[in-house]
């Protein structure tokens, strides 16, 4: 086991390394100990910090605490969770491959710790479909669109894109951030895994532990962002129905103004938002904003879940991020996670 391959633990060769050393997981979950320890930690960077946190001093825990993270994400088995996990180790190889990149010389890496990209590129069968041509890159069409499909800014759209004979060009940068896709999906390959119930058991507690880290940052983190076209369907209906000033059941009204109100907007604010309703009444609106959100009642009320709207008939316009989450509020999450924070724009930004 290599120090290459615990700064790179998704690579083939990192895989075999551990192979070869004989390592039994069921034994190392039951022994615990440092690479159990980095693999909770792992992910709980992920979670917290879009990152999998500081190598551990020894190779060895470092290279078994990434199979042990993989098993752990399995167990909680959230697709918001395998989502930001996959991201963070994506991202910090990513931090870490550029700087190689930048210390690379002509013959071979600098150390046996680093990787060019050459061999990043051979690693993932990309050594046939990415040229380089003076200063820059050349990705075959059919690659590129595999490796670019994630990516939300615009700029990455093939129609914003020059096309020659097949080929999209590609600065150095560019390339690495398809990498850093490459290796997303690596990371992501095989989850969740399937894991035998005595290795469940054995991590029942760092798993219970991440499962209610997850359910903090679902439903506490304060999201305090408004961006009205990430809003989940539902809840883009439901505003689109206020603003046309169309009668609301009570539990639609319910709805969209807990809503409203978890991502951290104010009575005053929702007021704005609605009044553009000709049927509108300020003061039912005032009333039951405040009630929700606690101020004229015992309670702090969450927005309902997709099963609460899906039985109020309040569930309409699905898309495919319905599918991956349980509630709106997740969507929405997932939603401002892939937007870009510089598209981003705040409504309450555009209004004032
Ligand atoms: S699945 Fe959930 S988030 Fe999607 S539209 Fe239905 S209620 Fe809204």
């Amino acid at each position: 086991m290599e120090p290459l391959h615990a700064r790179y633990p998704f690579l083939g060769e990192s895989r075999a390394a551990v192979e070869e050393a004989g390592v039994d997981l069921a034994a190392l979950v039951t022994e615990g100990g440092p690479p159990v320890e980095r693999a909770v930690e792992r992910v709980e960077y992920a979670l917290e910090e879009g990152s999998v946190g500081d190598t551990h001093r020894r190779p060895r825990v470092e290279l078994l605490s990434y199979p042990v993270a993989r098993v752990l994400v399995s167990l909680v088995d959230e697709h918001v969770l395998t989502r930001k996990y996959a991201r963070a180790e994506a991202r910090t190889a990513h931090e870490r491959f550029t700087a190689d990149f930048a210390t690379e010389t002509e013959l071979r890496s600098t150390a046996d710790t680093s990787l060019t990209r050459a061999e990043l590129l051979a690693e993932f069968d990309l050594t046939g479909s990415v040229r380089a041509v003076g200063g820059e890159y050349r990705v075959s069409v059919g690659t590129y669109l595999q490796l670019a499909a994630d990516q939300r800014d615009d700029e990455w759209r093939l129609v914003n894109r020059e096309l020659r004979d097949g080929e999209v060009p590609l600065e150095e940068g560019e390339l690495d951030v398809l990498l850093e896709a490459a290796v997303r999906a690596r990371v992501t390959e095989g989850l969740p895994l399937s894991v035998p119930e005595p290795i469940a058991e054995e991590l029942s507690g760092p798993v219970e532990y991440l499962e209610e880290l997850l359910a903090d940052l679902d439903f506490t983190r304060d999201i305090d962002t408004v961006v009205p076209e990430l809003f989940p369907p539902c809840m883009r209906a439901l505003l689109d129905r206020v603003q046309k000033g169309e009668h609301l059941e009570h539990h639609s009204r319910f709805a969209i103004a807990s809503f409203l109100t978890s991502i951290g907007m104010s009575t005053d604010d929702i007021v704005d938002l609605f009044e553009v309703n000709p049927g509108f009444g300020e003061e039912a609106t005032r009333y039951q904003v405040n009630h929700i959100r606690g101020q004229t009642s015992p309670t702090e009320y969450s927005p309902p879940s997709c099963a609460t709207m899906q039985s109020y008939g309040d569930c309409v316009n699905m898309d495919d991020r319905c599918e991956t989450i349980a509630h709106p509020m997740a969507y929405y999450e997932d939603a401002l996670d892939d937007a870009d924070e510089e598209e981003v724009t705040d409504w309450r930004e555009e209004r004032d």
